[in-house]
């Protein structure tokens, strides 16, 4: 006889572990189905993790998360070809016992994450591939096939926590393939260093974090940013582009990661320090207008492989993680109210999404992604044109601060017309209102 759950999570990523741990918690018979050989054994994550959202899940994950550094800086660096402007923001504030934001080892936090479900009553299945949704008759989810031998398993409700490919959505015609120009190719290493050197380098004691969020000349005209987190003993560093760009481009991302790590303002920070790993991941960057269909009869999609990913904000693992809490906290009200996971009873799962602040911010920035897609000289013209005026100003040599200003205004217009100025500013407003 083929076994029956309340519900089946597909993948052990933060939105699946989020969904898992909240249907477990709430005493429904839940099964997780991961395709890697242990939790976090497939997972890419550069990393920042986001307190609040883990929070709402597990109160007291503090006691024995294991973190990195909890963040006190944070720095925006636009970089030129051999220098940077930026800004930064510390505080001491950050130092308080319930930080908000660490640096995170994405194996460390999914390990760990699977013993909490397993604790709270979860059935969690490694090195398992769902490779197919099974259906009924009039089209409503019931199960799912795996590639273990008689590997069909039903349940009431399949909630899709299998990142940033989707496949099975795909496959089942529920999501169409995504667009070069809405998915980021990211590769990133893991740098071994002496703690001692992140200390005097960032200027940081104990387990305080700096994370730098990087723009410029580093991304060779194309869409995309590069980061640099401190971790306890190493240091992350990565850089991402759109696949529409890296097609049309000719540098490969492996080539841009190197030429990050040569650049002069880059390569004093990591100076010293071991590669202990490499990894490349996609990111779903296509905003709000890619989320696709979220729910219908007997199933769900949460995370990345619903597209919930904020890119202008580096925040992706909140949102997955809020997805799977709200797509298992509707199914547990199904449950409870003794209604059926069908597509009108799931369309909660939407309401509840639209009214927190995934969908707000997704829908905050819709025109993003589409506005930098189209006008590259956000990533090319202007950070040459801005460190260029920088470097004129701040240097001290005679001329008069008047004539620095009118040099400054002419190299601007020259490389964009006073025309394509306003445009821009005004695409810019459009981008982020
Ligand atoms: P995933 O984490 O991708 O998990 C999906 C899981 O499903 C995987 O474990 C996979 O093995 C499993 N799976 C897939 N298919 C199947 C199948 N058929 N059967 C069984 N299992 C399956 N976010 C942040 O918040 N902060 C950051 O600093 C940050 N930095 C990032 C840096 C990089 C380089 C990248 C690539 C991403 C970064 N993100 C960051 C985004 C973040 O990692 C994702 O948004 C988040 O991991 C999405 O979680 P998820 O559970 O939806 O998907």
């Amino acid at each position: 006889m083929v076994e029956k759950f309340d519900a089946i999570v597909i993948g052990a990523g933060p939105s699946g572990n989020a969904a898992t741990y909240t249907l477990a918690k709430a005493g429904l018979n839940v099964l997780q189905l991961e395709r890697g050989e242990y939790p976090g054994a497939k997972n890419v994550q550069g990393g920042i993790m986001y307190a609040a959202e883990l929070e709402k899940i597990i109160p007291d994950f503090r006691d024995d998360c294991p973190t990195e550094r909890h963040i006190i800086e944070q720095r925006v660096w636009l970089l030129g070809d051999d220098n940077y402007i930026g800004t930064n923001y510390r505080s001491d504030a950050f130092n308080t016992d319930r930080p908000n934001r660490y640096t995170i080892i994405r194996a460390n936090i999914d390990k760990w994450f699977s013993e909490k479900i397993r604790a709270a009553g979860g059935l969690q299945i490694c090195e398992t591939t769902v490779t197919e949704l099974i259906r009924d008759g009039a089209g409503k989810v019931i199960g799912v096939r795996t590639d273990r031998e008689g590997g069909e398993i039903h349940a009431d409700v399949v909630i899709m926590a299998d990142g940033v490919n989707a496949l099975l959505a795909k496959r089942t015609g529920f999501q169409q393939e995504a667009a070069p120009e809405n998915v980021a190719l990211a590769v990133k290493e893991i740098l071994f260093i002496d703690p001692e050197l992140i200390q005097q380098r960032f200027g940081l004691k104990d387990d305080e974090g700096v994370v730098i969020e990087i723009m410029g000349k580093v991304t060779k005209g194309m869409v995309g940013t590069a980061f640099l987190y401190t971790n306890k003993e190493s240091l992350t560093i990565g850089i991402g582009c759109l696949i529409s760009d890296f097609k049309a481009g000719n540098c490969p991302p492996y080539k841009m990661l190197e030429d990050l790590k040569r650049h002069p303002v880059i390569k004093p920070l990591i100076e010293g320090a071991e590669m202990k790993e490499y990894a490349a991941h996609m990111i779903p960057e296509g905003g709000y207008k890619a989320v696709p269909q979220l729910y219908g009869d007997g199933w769900m999609v949460v995370g990345d492989a619903a597209h919930l990913n904020n890119a202008a904000h580096r925040e992706g693992s909140n949102l997955a993680m809020a997805s799977g809490r709200m797509a298992a906290e509707t199914v547990i009200e199904l449950k409870q109210s003794g209604l059926a996971p069908t597509a009108a009873n799931l369309a909660e799962y939407k309401r509840k999404m639209d009214a927190s602040f995934v969908m707000k911010d997704l829908k905050k920035y819709r025109e993003l992604p589409g506005i930098m897609h189209n006008n590259k000289q956000f990533f090319g013209a202007y950070p040459d044109v801005i460190t260029a005026a920088a470097h004129n100003w701040f240097t001290v040599d005679s001329v008069d601060k008047k004539t620095k200003e009118k040099e400054i205004m002419a190299s601007f217009v020259k490389k964009r017309s006073v025309f394509g100025l306003v445009g821009d500013a005004l695409k810019l407003v459009r981008a982020v209102r």
